[in-house]
């Protein structure tokens, strides 16, 4: 491009040295104090003391059930758990509550982990506690579990939502009573299948009407407590969310990430039921330690623990005197953090609004061409180049993790590092290099306004695919965008060295700021560093967002004219080469400062099976890229089929001596035939101290339907080729074994059935040698699993 860049006004104007810094340094002061606004806002409270008053939650009060829950793993069905629920139970009778206990056994909510054809259930003991209100139009149910994984103790997962709401039931206690029905719902299994809340609304008296319901959880140690999941037509919920939480953080875009991630939560066994609504808290932060035995209460920020408490109890107290019909009515509102509060409106304004901030941003891209200040060639080329930073960051952002993986490969295994904040520098610190360089080797050949108006354009069309496809986020690039065009517009109409053009840019930066920042820090906890891109993303987003103030901060980006070319070039480039240099020195500072020791150790996951019928037993591990303390263990990758149970098809094996461990007992205690089936009545009895038992018919037959322990449940053709196919997975079998009824069609020859247990901890296993220090176990549900399996001909 010959012609010079129609910039010669701007530039003029903002280029008498002594104005242009000091309306770059009055825009930067302005832009970081709205960043530490938001940054405080999002910050947790100092938690209250022990002797907090009686009407408020004190998170020195609920730590001590913590420390009284945690003492040691409690999964489901285990004598640690019976003591947890034991103390549960002590402490809402103590505060004159009536409380009872739901035992049942119930199938998973929604087929999450089961066989592809078969079922999961457990035996559950709920407790649950009622306060009666005085003129009820519902109930609020507050929720969380008090079993914890097999692999740790769950001092923050979930003693932290148990905690919480034993000091919400005293706080509640200690005021007066409440207009609804108040239900503390304490629920079993949740680790296992859900199947405890399962049990709870599907068959509890006090769940037949539903209700609002509150669920706590703790995926972390530490951070924010965030509202990240509610039921559907949210908004008058989130109103009340806005309006009776102290701290309430929660954005419409988390609720769409997390339906797109594999997880769930008790809440998902009540969303599946009508009459229910609700919403559902976790702070997230510190994942490292997520289900490990790390996860103790010495881990737990009580700073979290006391804004779940806040929370939780402000929206119990708001939900107790509210009218309750008819709350989830209406729409999904759009939602997000902003300093002192939390902003929504109606769902229905999201494609308009994104419409509207497309439409602002050609208006800008027209009048500023009108104005002499750019070409159309120009917002084309500018459009085209906005894009190469939108992509380079994220991707720049997963090969510096790819390259930091590579380094210290038991990252692979970690939700989180354990000290990841110097790796989160290191992504926004690429993040704005990737930006600052673009902009440098762009901004002489197509112009500071054209290429402002293409980040704008990227961001409005990004605003209108949002909200066809994900409008809970659409927030996230509209509000940017318009905020961007009306300064740009307000810029153009303005003398060019007047105040204006300055104070609106940085007004728009603000705008950016209060919107993106809140994802760039949110992001990383939720996802991982594995998934670093998208906070990459985010922040990119941002920067273009605020591109003018950087054209301000930074006029020599490309080179001034009047400057001597190659001095231009150096300085042009000195903020680029200084980020991208402290992108290297955070990630290499990180690599230093999170170094695996005792107390942060590398997760390693293994596992034993044993066939008690042929007398092979193997070491097992779902490690991807096995620590040297495992491949003492395993080495290749092997189909592990005969272990139905276990849920996989392959996994790393290596040989072990067998045990001396019984298999289940399995008992034929009817065989009828009707027509083309075949009725079979069958006991499965664990011969040991177990979390599970489960049991499969062979890949031959078809199950028509079965029962288990008086719960009918679905039957299912098994997969084509597989050895095993229809089966039950049961949690927490009583010691009595379960009783099996199968329905089995059309057979004539001998039935395989495959029985297999599961307890937890190798410790005494022939060849296995405690771990070293600095070698840790994997946060999983199979970690520690010792599995023994026996095929019974019937
Ligand atoms: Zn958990």
């Amino acid at each position: 491009m010959g012609v010079p860049p129609p910039t010669r006004a701007a530039d003029r104007a903002l280029t008498r040295p002594r104005r242009r810094t000091l309306a770059a340094l009055a825009a930067l002061a302005a832009l970081l104090a709205v960043g530490g606004t938001v940054a405080y806002d999002l910050d947790t409270p100092d938690p209250a003391p022990a002797d907090a008053p009686a009407d408020e939650f004190s998170a020195g009060r609920a730590y001590q059930n913590v420390q009284a829950i945690a003492t040691r793993p409690h999964p489901a069905g285990s004598p640690a758990n019976d003591q947890v629920r034991a103390h549960v139970e002590s402490v809402l009778r103590g505060l004159g509550l009536e409380t009872t206990v739901q035992d049942t056994v119930a199938e998973e909510a929604g087929q999450l982990s089961g066989a592809a054809a078969g079922a999961t259930l457990a035996r559950v003991r709920n407790v649950v506690a009622r306060l009666s209100g005085t003129d009820p139009t519902g109930k609020v149910f507050l929720v969380a579990h008090y079993d914890s994984v097999q692999s740790g103790p769950g001092g923050n997962d979930d003693a932290a939502g148990t905690s919480t709401i034993l000091e919400v039931a005293r706080a509640l206690t200690a005021g007066p009573r409440p207009r609804n029905d108040v239900v503390f719902v304490l629920t079993d299994a949740e680790e296992a299948c859900l199947c405890g809340a399962s049990a709870f609304a599907a068959d509890h008296p006090l769940a037949a009407d539903g209700g609002v319901v509150l669920n706590l959880e703790a995926r972390g140690s530490t951070g924010p407590v965030i509202m990240f999941e509610t039921s559907r037509d949210n908004a008058r919920l989130v109103d009340v969310f806005g309006r009776a939480a102290p701290h309430p953080v929660g954005t419409s875009f988390a609720v769409e990430i997390y339906r797109a991630l594999p997880n769930d939560t008790d809440f998902t066994a009540f969303l599946d039921r009508a009459g229910f609504v609700g919403l559902n808290s976790a702070y997230i932060d510190g994942g490292a330690i997520y289900h490990t035995p790390l996860d103790t209460p010495a881990a737990m920020d009580r700073a979290s623990l006391q804004q779940h408490g806040d929370n939780a109890l402000g929206l119990a107290r708001e939900f107790g005197r509210a009218d309750l019909k008819d709350l989830g009515a209406g729409h999904d509102a759009t939602y997000f953090p902003v300093p002192g509060g939390l902003a929504r409106y109606p769902g229905w304004l999201v494609l308009p609004l994104a419409l509207a901030a497309l439409a602002a941003v050609l208006a800008l891209g027209w009048l500023a061409r009108r104005r002499g200040r750019t070409t159309y060639g120009r917002l084309a080329a500018g459009f085209g180049l906005a894009l190469v930073p939108v992509v380079a960051a994220p991707l720049g952002a997963q090969l510096l993790w790819a390259g930091i993986t590579a380094v210290r490969p038991g990252y692979a295994e970690l939700l989180d590092p354990y000290r990841p904040t110097w790796y989160r520098l290191a992504v926004v610190a690429l993040a704005a290099a990737i930006l600052v360089a673009w902009y440098a080797l762009t901004r002489r050949r197509v112009g500071p306004a054209a290429l402002a108006i293409g980040g704008l354009g990227w961001l409005a069309v990004l605003g209108v695919v949002l909200a066809v496809l994900v409008p809970g986020g659409a927030y996230l690039t509209t509000l940017p965008a318009l905020a961007g065009a009306a300064a740009g517009l307000v810029a153009l109409a303005s003398r060019i060295d007047g105040p204006w053009p300055v104070v609106a840019v940085t007004l728009a930066g603000a705008v950016a700021v209060v919107i993106l920042l809140p994802p760039v820090v949110l992001l990383f906890p939720a996802l991982g560093m594995a998934m670093g891109g998208i906070a990459a993303l985010v922040a990119v987003l941002l920067g273009l967002a605020a591109l003018p103030v950087l054209d301000l901060l930074h006029p020599e980006a490309g080179g001034q004219r009047g400057m001597v070319a190659a001095r231009a070039r150096r300085a042009g480039a000195l903020p680029a080469v200084a980020a991208g240099l402290a992108a290297v020195v955070f990630a290499g500072v990180g690599l230093a400062v999170d170094r695996f020791d005792a107390a942060h150790p590398v997760p390693t996951h293994l596992m034993y099976a044993l066939d008690a019928g042929t007398g092979q037993a193997r070491w097992l591990s779902r490690e991807t890229a096995p620590q040297p303390w495992t491949a003492g263990y395993v080495d290749g990758v092997t189909g592990v089929g005969d272990f139905p149970g276990l849920g996989d098809t392959e996994l790393r094996t290596g040989p072990a001596q067998a045990a001396n461990l019984p298999a289940p007992r399995l008992e034929i205690l009817a065989d009828t035939r009707s027509g083309e089936q075949r009725i079979l009545r069958v006991r499965l009895t664990p011969q040991r101290p177990v979390r599970l038992a489960t049991l499969h018919v062979d890949g031959a037959t078809v199950v028509e339907s079965a029962t288990v322990n008086g719960r009918r449940v679905a039957g299912g053709r098994p997969a084509d080729g597989a050895d095993w196919g229809f089966g039950v997975v049961f949690h927490a079998p009583p010691p009595e074994g379960i009783e099996i009824t199968l329905v089995l069609a059309g057979v004539s020859r001998p039935t395989m059935l495959r029985a297999m247990d599961a307890s937890d901890g190798l410790d005494g296993i022939p060849g296995f040698r405690p771990r070293p220090p600095t070698v840790g176990v994997v946060g999983s549900h199979s970690s520690e699993m010792l599995a023994v399996a026996r095929t019974y001909p019937v």
